[in-house]
């Protein structure tokens, strides 16, 4: 489909309660192609009287959806998930237009993102409880399921579709009632998802999507209301941090998908191709925009030229350019905002000793495209060390020890995850378990899957999505005794 008529296609108004409306007084902004700088279309602006709006229309859903049979909620799931697949095109084409990532990616984002949807229907049916005698006999306990209620659901730019269902698979399976917020740079492809779920036969009010540039104006009285039983937010750290100590004031159950920092350990033993290949898709995916990005390269002193000669090659041969053209493999950033950024990151780097294998420089035009670039002989004091560098930049760092590398892989605030490439089975299963993260990839550079429970310790986050255990993050237990004679 035509890319004018894709964008088009989206309904730009708020989504409450089944219908499309207007912001308080006709209010918009605009979405903007990062490839081009150009503005896409303008949506809806919503006012903290539209927030509310938006949560009573869930709390006055919650109650009916909640009732409704499991077999519905997951049929409805189940809809949207083929409903995703036979749109596919439109969906990635649109992502691609307001996020940058590459079609390939877009589309394998779109497949993604509906994995949540066909995983949380199988789980909608098994939610189960139990029935037991107390060990001194005479009652019984009845332990039962229930959604923990309305939701708040925060998500952030750089997967704009797969990280709103990854919530709200697990919300509509439990049948809790929701609020979705998406960024204000990727609105387009949550209002399009508001579209499938309607068509595959969500209730109005079982999900509403507002779209606002006055994110902590809208959201913080909704929290306070008393109302919202549990946020589900992924986003940055400090954001994060701002959410939980609003939610404390009610306590309100939270689900935090924060920042990474994850090292990268490469030791002498691995199968160096394996492990530039894992490189690269840990580094690269999303042009380095993801939370999973491998930001510390940590490579055995002894292969670590080696290493860097092959991955600066294959960095080297990726094509740069607008993430709609073909044969296109690294889109632009985000904004100008996210390149000044990189591109301070990596000056830093350079100052104090770095040296630059590929890339390193901004290309002049328009869009906010930055190269692949391997720095090596990057100093643990280096900024991009301790920050998320969100940008296809790989920093390469020697090691020598086992402990040293550790001790350096660890010492971040962040704990998301990490991947180690070696084929010494008793040194993965060792480095994994010390690893301070929730997740590790063992010779494999992405780790993202519906059925796997992804989330990370320390700063970067609370509970985890996906998996057998994702669906509980939107239930509470109830126990009920009962008396015998
Ligand atoms: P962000 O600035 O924290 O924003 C995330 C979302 O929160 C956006 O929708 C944002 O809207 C909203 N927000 C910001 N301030 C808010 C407030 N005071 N109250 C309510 N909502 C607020 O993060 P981002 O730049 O979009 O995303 C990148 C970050 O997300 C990175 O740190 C990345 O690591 C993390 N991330 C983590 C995971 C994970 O699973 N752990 C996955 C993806 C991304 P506004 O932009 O309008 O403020």
């Amino acid at each position: 489909m035509h890319e004018a008529r894709v964008v088009e296609k989206v309904d730009k108004s708020l989504f409450i309660d089944g219908k499309w409306v207007e912001a308080t007084g006709g209010r918009t902004f605009d979405v903007l192609d990062p490839a081009t700088g150009a503005t896409l279309c303008a949506v809806a602006d919503a006012s903290p009287d539209d927030g509310r709006a938006a949560l009573d229309a869930a709390v006055a859903a919650q109650p009916g959806f909640a009732a409704l049979p499991p077999r519905a909620r997951a049929d409805i799931l189940t809809g949207a998930f083929e409903l995703l697949h036979q749109r596919i095109d439109e969906l990635a084409l649109l992502m691609t237009l307001e996020m940058g990532k590459p079609l390939a990616e877009a589309r394998g984002e779109v497949v993604y993102a509906a994995e949540f949807f066909r995983h949380f229907a199988a789980e909608a049916v098994r939610i189960d409880g139990g029935y037991q005698t107390a060990p001194a006999g005479g009652s019984r306990f009845l332990v039962t399921r229930q959604p923990v209620g309305p939701c708040l659901l925060i998500t952030p730019w750089n997967f704009p579709m797969a990280m709103g269902t990854r919530k709200l698979g697990p919300a509509i399976a439990a049948g809790c009632a929701s609020v979705v917020k998406p960024a204000p740079q990727t609105p387009l492809t949550m209002l399009a998802l508001m579209d499938v779920l309607t068509e595959a036969g969500l209730p109005g009010g079982a999900v509403n999507c507002i779209t606002t540039t006055d994110a902590g104006a809208v959201i913080e009285p909704l929290i306070r209301s008393g109302f919202v039983r549990k946020l589900s937010f992924t986003g940055s750290t400090a954001v994060g941090r701002t959410l939980l100590e609003q939610c404390a004031q009610k306590i309100v159950r939270t689900s935090l998908e924060l920042g990474g920092n994850a090292p990268f350990l490469v030791f002498e033993d691995a199968d160096l191709d394996e492990a530039v290949e894992g490189a690269i898709a840990a580094k690269m995916r999303n042009m380095g925009e993801a939370c999973t990005a491998a930001n510390r390269i940590f490579v055995h002193a002894s292969v670590i030229d080696e290493f860097g000669r092959r991955l600066a090659a294959r960095m080297a041969a990726m094509k740069v350019g607008p993430g709609t053209q073909d044969g296109v493999t690294v889109g632009p950033l985000i904004d100008a905002a996210a390149r000044r950024k990189v591109e301070e990151l990596v000056a830093d780097a350079v100052t104090r000793g770095a040296t630059v294998l590929t890339g390193g420089s901004t290309p002049g035009g328009a869009g906010y495209f930055y190269p692949p670039t391997v720095l090596t002989g990057v100093p643990r004091d280096a900024q991009m060390c301790d920050q998320e560098i969100f940008g296809p930049v790989a920093p390469l760092t020697p090691f020598a020890t086992e402990q040293e590398v550790l001790a350096a892989a660890n010492d971040t605030e962040y704990g998301l995850v990490a991947y180690v490439f070696t084929n010494d089975l008793r040194r993965a299963l060792r480095v994994a378990e010390a690893l301070e993260t929730g997740m590790v990839g063992l010779n494999q550079g992405v780790v993202s899957n519906p059925a796997a429970p992804f989330g990370g310790v320390k700063a970067s986050g609370l509970g985890r999505e996906g998996g057998s255990v994702g669906i509980d993050e939107f239930l509470e237990t109830k126990y009920v005794g009962i008396k015998m004679n």
